[in-house]
């Protein structure tokens, strides 16, 4: 099976360690790739490189805004010409549906477009300022930070890579990329288009590899001005504090256990199909997934019964066969939902459908589960607590507005949340009060390119996507002007 390699400095190598890593189809356990297994020297080889592209060669920070658009452009085209490559490429990576991984690629073109445009108007800013120093005229221009380290998860492998990948190149900057080790492949092919438009050498590097022997490196390189990470809670914490020795520029996206509220004058089979969307969409691998329904009491049982209704008729197949949902990313991630499932029953909350793997067909020897509700939760159960990150929802019952507020915000996370009601001024009210950065009302789950995504207390901090998303990997840099050179203004006290 042909390996593949990273890419350094424009050039396709193997890891120094010269191990290699199996990629597995989580649809069926068979190994599907081999790829290259980097160490903490691969990295720093990839630091140089991007290191050298910014300081010295400097072509590519140097490019005017349109030129470095149309790279970005024909990135994007590149990527729409290859688009079912590369949706089954994820799907076989991933196990996500065929039909959400298209989604995700179309995504990611729409995403290098946004960029280009993006980068093509005006930024900065003009200002007046005192003359007591003479006459002076200031202004502020943006510039990129420089050395960028991106490290993605695996929900979602080319989308994820493209929400960092665009605005980051779109600013100026050089980076070194590491996806997640568990799906790797549409990175590789991401950066063949790369290769293939022509990006300055050095420009964008790829290492693949694990977290702590390929990653960590990244974080804490003294040549890195700034890293983002988008996945768990505890890593991103790892990563803030391997950050800190020269205090670079840190972006976190991490975990959820996000709320859906949903009150008793909602549309009840609207709320209960974005309800759907909102934890089962990507096999509820997603960190802004609602996987906590907080539920006004008097419509609890019609709302369960109609939910579990549509959650027993879902489908479930090998991500090919474009089933309602495909498999969990891999046997440790099963274990994990697993695990979660065993301790919500032991904790005493009421299983109401799914709650165990799915082997039925040709699903037999694939990491599947079936979509699982559990009722009766309560604050204190580790399923309402912690973000199990599969197809597993946990409902609450509130009475008031003030008691659905307090329960939302009952979580050391802040990524997302919901709000279901037909009333629009309980609905501003609610989402005003709910601490997360992304909230929904009457539906969930919508993501655009064009309006920021990140989240509040241990969710992260800085944003993805949108015009927050670019200002991320730009620094901001003042310039005054002394109109009259001859003159020199002076200060009062200095006598
Ligand atoms: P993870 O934290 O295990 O891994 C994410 C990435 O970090 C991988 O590339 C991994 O190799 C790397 N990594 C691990 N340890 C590292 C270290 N010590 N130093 C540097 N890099 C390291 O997360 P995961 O299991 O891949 O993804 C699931 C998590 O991602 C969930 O918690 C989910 O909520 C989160 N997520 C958040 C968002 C968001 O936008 N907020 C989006 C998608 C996923």
């Amino acid at each position: 099976m042909e390996v593949r390699n990273n890419y350094i400095n424009g050039r396709w190598q193997a890891s120094v360690s010269g191990a290699t890593r199996e990629v597995i189809n989580p649809s069926n356990g068979e190994v599907i790739a081999l790829v290259t297994d980097s160490v903490a020297e691969d990295s720093k080889q990839a630091i140089a490189a991007a290191r050298h592209a910014f300081d010295h060669d400097g072509s590519w920070r140097r490019m005017a805004g349109p030129k470095r658009a149309d790279m970005l452009l024909r990135i994007a085209d590149a990527i729409a010409a290859r688009a079912d490559e590369l949706a089954v490429m994820d799907t076989l990576d991933n196990g996500k549906p065929l039909r959400e991984a298209r989604c995700d690629v179309d995504d990611a073109v729409a995403c290098f477009r946004y960029y280009a445009g993006l980068i093509t108007k005006p930024q900065g800013g003009v200002y007046e300022v005192s003359d007591g120093f003479g006459p002076m005229h200031a202004y502020s221009m943006h510039e990129p930070v420089g050395v960028c380290a991106l490290i993605t998860p695996w929900n979602y492998p080319l989308l994820m890579a493209t929400w960092k990948l665009a605005p980051a190149l779109a600013a100026g900057n050089c980076v070194v990329f590491k996806p997640s080790e568990v799906t790797p492949l549409s990175a590789v092919a991401l950066f063949e288009i790369f290769d293939a438009v022509g990006l300055p050498a050095g420009t964008a590097n790829l290492v693949l590899g694990s977290g702590p022997a390929a990653g960590q490196e990244l974080a804490a390189s003294h040549d890195v001005d700034m890293i983002t990470f988008t996945g768990s809670t505890r890593t991103g914490q790892t990563i803030a504090a391997a950050a800190v020795g020269n205090l670079k520029k840190v972006g976190l996206e991490l975990g959820g256990k996000s709320p859906n509220i949903i009150f008793a004058d909602a549309d009840l089979e609207g709320a209960v199909e974005w309800a759907m969307i909102g934890v089962f969409f990507n096999q509820g691998e997603v960190c802004s997934a609602g996987s906590r329904i907080l539920i006004e009491a008097s419509i609890k049982d019609r709302f369960v019964a109609r939910l579990a209704e549509r959650a027993n008729a879902m489908t479930i197949a090998p991500g090919m066969k474009d089933a309602d949902m495909g498999a969990i990313v891999s046997a440790a991630q099963l274990e994990k939902v697993l695990g979660h499932i065993e301790r919500a029953k032991q904790q005493g909350a009421t299983l109401v459908c799914g709650g165990e793997r799915y082997v039925e067909g040709d699903c037999a020897n694939g990491y599947f589960v079936r979509p699982t509700i559990f009722d009766n939760c309560t604050r204190d159960m580790d399923i309402v607590r912690e973000e199990v990150f599969g197809p597993v929802v946990a409902i609450q019952t509130f009475t008031t507005e003030a008691e659905a507020i307090a329960m939302a915000n009952d979580t050391p996370y802040g990524l997302a949340g919901g709000v279901f009601t037909s009333d629009g001024a309980r609905a501003l009210r609610v989402v005003k009060e709910v601490r997360a950065g992304v909230t929904w009302i009457n539906c969930y789950n919508p993501t655009f390119n064009e309006a920021p995504w990140g989240g509040y207390k241990m969710s992260g901090y800085g944003r993805d996507l949108g015009v927050n998303g670019l200002l991320e990997y730009q620094q901001v840099k003042q310039v005054s002007i002394n109109l009259q050179p001859g003159l020199v203004g002076w200060y009062p006290q200095r006598g």
